[in-house]
């Protein structure tokens, strides 16, 4: 038998190397992704989940990011419509903080920057007369709305591996990347499944997407790194949904920074983030009690009822790979830019190899797009992507758009609760067809694990999304976590115990 000969091995299966390996295997490559944990594990279920320019950044003058960004977000509110989605946004007026020309001319500008086509322009309310202002203390009277969009960071993550895999790549979950090394115009990759198993395989040029691993996956294959790396803690806090409205606040806090409180999974709001510098290993993050404590004065400092403690039920911490600009003092976290760079090791008869530094949640699209250009310069591949007008699995809902999809989906499946049917269309778009084939009944979507949650989904998400453990289901490919019982889970990780096939090192 011969060796498969890839073209392009991806590592790091976050949304950067995601996206790398759905444009790359959209141009007709022969694709090979590997993620050492589950999909998303690392930094890309851990963000915001903004799909946005930043307005942040126009404070660092950072206008082609925001530009690049704002594009961006129309275009994936096309290419995954059920996983994008517009969020307005309240800012606050305080009057020790920015002066009022300030944030109005900002968001002109942001207004001005961004090619809206479907999201309405900023404007100025008055917060006595505002349903936004409801939920703030009468203290704040001016305030500033305008749009942003929201997204399932782990789910885009998944979207782009399906549209990699529906383009013929190879989606090696679970497979650790160990080494490499050049033997003229190709890489001898060393991989090892979480069985110890180990896996030869050969790439003609490799991409190194390993988000805050980035530097240790260069040691393995000797590749030096030319920019400085540092990691960036922040923190979210899940709590009980504290007001009714689908706008989100966007908080100036009293160290000038913007904090976002935003609905969260229907019943929740999420509150977050900080910024802090993280020197441990990434995979050891967790939220301290000084974030917690902070994040719940900013946001009180806004809110007519306080958040406590007592109100979290759901944390979660990452760290940003970030690199420095230059320029800056050592700990200035405002060196760290937000935008990506990518440094390139080739040479004639060399196998090449790109490594991506940094990078945003909505810059994913763009950033594989111009991985995949730099590569295509040296190698002799497809120059043109069709990434800015394919639409991924899932996203494909015709000319009705979701609401129509959404309709006629609780019309053929006229058992399932609305909610239900509401979260498949949120998570799985027209996939949900795939899900539910055949349903006459709830009692057709097999054994009940919890809230809304059937064995149905559970066989969908290990069959055709890569998930093995409890966590991958509760926590990346949903968020049902939030709902299900320690009992429920308890029950779940016994199923999916069952279902997972021994794994027997070969
Ligand atoms: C708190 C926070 C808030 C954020 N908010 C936003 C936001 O609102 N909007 C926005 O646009 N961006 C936001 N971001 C930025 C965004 O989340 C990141 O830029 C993005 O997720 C980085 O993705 P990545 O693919 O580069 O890295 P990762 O998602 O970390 O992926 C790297 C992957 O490589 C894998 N890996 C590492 N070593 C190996 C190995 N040896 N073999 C195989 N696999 C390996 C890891 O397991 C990991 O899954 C935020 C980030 C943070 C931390």
């Amino acid at each position: 038998m011969t060796e498969k000969i890839y073209d392009l091995l991806v590592i790091g299966g976050g949304i950067n190397g995601a996206a790398i390996a759905c444009d790359a295997a959209g141009r007709g490559l022969a694709v090979a992704l590997c993620e050492m944990q589950d999909f998303a594990e690392g930094t890309s279920s851990r963000s915001s989940k903004l799909i946005h320019g930043g307005l942040r950044y126009l404070e660092t003058y950072d206008f082609k990011l925001v530009r690049d960004a704002l594009i961006e977000r129309e275009i994936l509110m096309r290419r995954t419509p059920h996983l994008v989605w517009p969020l307005r946004l309240v800012l606050p007026y305080v009057a020790s903080q920015r002066p009022r020309w300030m944030i109005r001319l900002g968001l002109l500008f942001y207004d001005y920057l961004a090619s809206r086509k479907v999201l309405r322009r900023s404007e100025a309310i008055d917060l006595h007369r505002h349903a936004a202002g409801e939920a703030l203390k009468p203290s704040y009277r001016h305030a500033f709305v305008y749009s942003d969009c929201r997204g399932d960071d782990a789910r885009l993550v998944i979207a782009n591996l399906l549209g990699a895999e529906r383009s013929g790549a190879d989606i090696l979950a679970r497979h650790r990347f160990v080494k490499a090394e050049r033997a003229g115009d190709l890489w001898r990759i060393t991989l090892e499944k979480d069985n110890r198993a180990v896996v030869e395989v050969k790439a003609r040029a490799l991409v190194n997407t390993a988000g805050p691993w980035v530097i240790d996956v260069a040691e393995k294959m000797k590749i030096a790194v030319g920019r400085k790396l540092r990691l960036v803690r922040g923190s979210h806090i899940v709590v009980p949904r504290q007001w009714e409205g689908e706008h989100g606040y966007f908080l100036q806090t009293g160290d000038g920074r913007l904090m976002e409180a935003f609905p969260y999974e229907r019943d929740f709001t999420s509150i977050g983030t900080t910024d802090e510098p993280w020197e441990d290993a990434p995979e050891k993050v967790t939220i301290s009690d000084k974030e917690i404590d902070y994040m719940l004065a900013e946001v009180n400092a806004f809110l007519k009822k306080p958040v406590t403690r007592a109100d979290i039920v759901w944390s979660y911490s990452g760290v940003r790979p970030l690199f420095e600009t230059g320029g800056g003092r050592d700990g200035d976290l405002k060196t760290l830019t937000r935008d990506y760079a990518f440094e390139i090791d080739h040479a004639a008869g060399k196998a090449p190899v790109l490594t991506v530094l940094g990078g945003k949640l909505t810059t994913h699209r763009r950033l594989a797009e111009h991985a995949m250009q730099k590569l295509c310069a040296i190698m002799p591949w497809p120059a043109e992507s069709s990434s800015r007008e394919d639409i991924l699995p899932g996203g494909d809902f015709g000319a009705g758009g979701i609401e129509a999809y959404r309709r006629t989906l609780r019309s053929r499946f006229p058992f399932l609760p609305e909610m239900q049917a509401d979260r498949y269309v949120r998570l799985y778009g027209t996939r949900s067809d795939d899900l539910l084939a055949g349903a006459r009944s709830l009692a057709d979507l097999g054994r009940h694990m919890g809230a809304d949650l059937y064995q149905r989904e559970v066989d969908f998400l290990m069959d055709t999304e890569w998930a093995r453990g409890v966590e991958d289901i509760i926590w990346r490919r949903s968020k049902l976590g939030l709902r299900l019982s320690p009992v429920e889970i308890g029950g779940l990780a016994s199923y999916v115990k069952v279902k997972t096939p021994p794994d027997i090192p070969s």
